[in-house]
């Protein structure tokens, strides 16, 4: 019995820890959303699958912990969803995405189109849209080299309203990619019906192509063919091999991203891809 009391106890401080280390996390990360202190974006290229020039790039958000160091976005994203901060935190990387476009501008570099994930709360905000019309109109920048990531779940049970929001996003002149695309539900059915110009094809499917393996090549060669029917452009994401880069010859893929290309990097990394003006 006691011994069972002392389990418990163990238990009850492990819980206890762990509740402190979360609410220590939350403080850090309202403070950083708070001051921008330790948040910043990486941008990762999408270059073109026949020629393998720069596209585009999608902007990733990076939060440094000022004493843990870099925290992955798996970890820090969902803890702002669950702790209200997914609002704001969305908002700052806007900010951040439109002040390194403009930096880099400013140092008579050619902008290339600039993907942002949205989290599904940030996109169904009321007002969204003019917020985001104001934000380009006040950055100066043309909204068409902004382009929207998001992913089928965001628009679960809401499809049509979803649809109504992308139609005016497209019509500010933005850009929408569908993400992670394979891994929701409805997936093909009403593909047609949502107002994407672009369509990202899970990793889980890359990672899966082999040679000697048939069905992932199977439904990566699907997908492309109808993104393409559908007028889509179509991205392969996460990969990582040569082998992978020479099997996607094979199906209609516009751009490739992945860590075989490039790894994200920093605002003043990238710079350096870009060409002058
Ligand atoms: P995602 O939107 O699917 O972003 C792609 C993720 O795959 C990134 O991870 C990127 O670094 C990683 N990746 C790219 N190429 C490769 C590859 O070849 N191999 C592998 N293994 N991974 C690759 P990251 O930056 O850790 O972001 C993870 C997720 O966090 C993102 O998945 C996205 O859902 C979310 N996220 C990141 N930045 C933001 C943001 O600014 N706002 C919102 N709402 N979510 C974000
Ligand atoms: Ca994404
Ligand atoms: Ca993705
Ligand atoms: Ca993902």
């Amino acid at each position: 019995k006691r011994e069972g009391r002392n389990t418990y106890r163990l238990y009850q401080a492990a819980v206890d820890q762990q509740a402190r280390d979360q609410l220590s996390m939350e403080t850090a990360l309202r403070n950083a959303v708070e001051t921008g202190e330790g948040l910043y974006m990486a941008y990762q290229p999408l270059v073109q699958r026949n020629n393998r020039q720069l596209a585009s790039a999608e902007a990733l958000v990076r939060w440094r912990h000022p004493q843990r160091g870099l925290i992955p976005p798996g970890e820090f994203i969902p803890l702002a969803e669950r702790s209200g901060l997914i609002l704001p935190l969305g908002e700052k990387v806007i900010d951040l995405v439109l002040a390194d476009m403009r930096a880099w501008k400013a140092t008579g570099k050619k902008l290339i189109s600039v993907a942002i994930n949205l989290s599904t709360a940030q996109f169904w905000q009321s007002n969204f849209v003019n917020h985001i019309s104001q934000k380009l109109r006040d950055s100066q920048l043309s909204p068409a080299l902004i382009t929207f990531e998001l992913t089928e779940s965001m628009l679960l049970n809401r499809e049509a309203e979803g649809a109504t929001l992308l139609k005016q996003l497209r019509a500010l002149g933005c850009g929408i990619a569908l993400d992670d695309f394979g891994t929701g539900y409805s997936s093909l059915s009403y593909l047609h019906n949502i107002p994407a110009h672009s369509l990202k094809i899970d990793r889980s499917f890359i990672e899966a192509l082999h040679p000697q393996e048939n069905s992932s090549r199977t439904i990566v060669a699907a997908i492309a063919s109808l993104a393409r029917e559908l007028g889509l452009k179509v991205v392969a994401e996460g990969v990582e091999t040569e082998q992978q880069w020479n099997l996607l010859g094979e199906y209609a893929i516009d751009f490739i991203q992945g860590f075989y290309i490039a790894k994200p990097q920093p605002a003043s990394h990238f710079a350096e891809l870009l060409e002058a003006n």
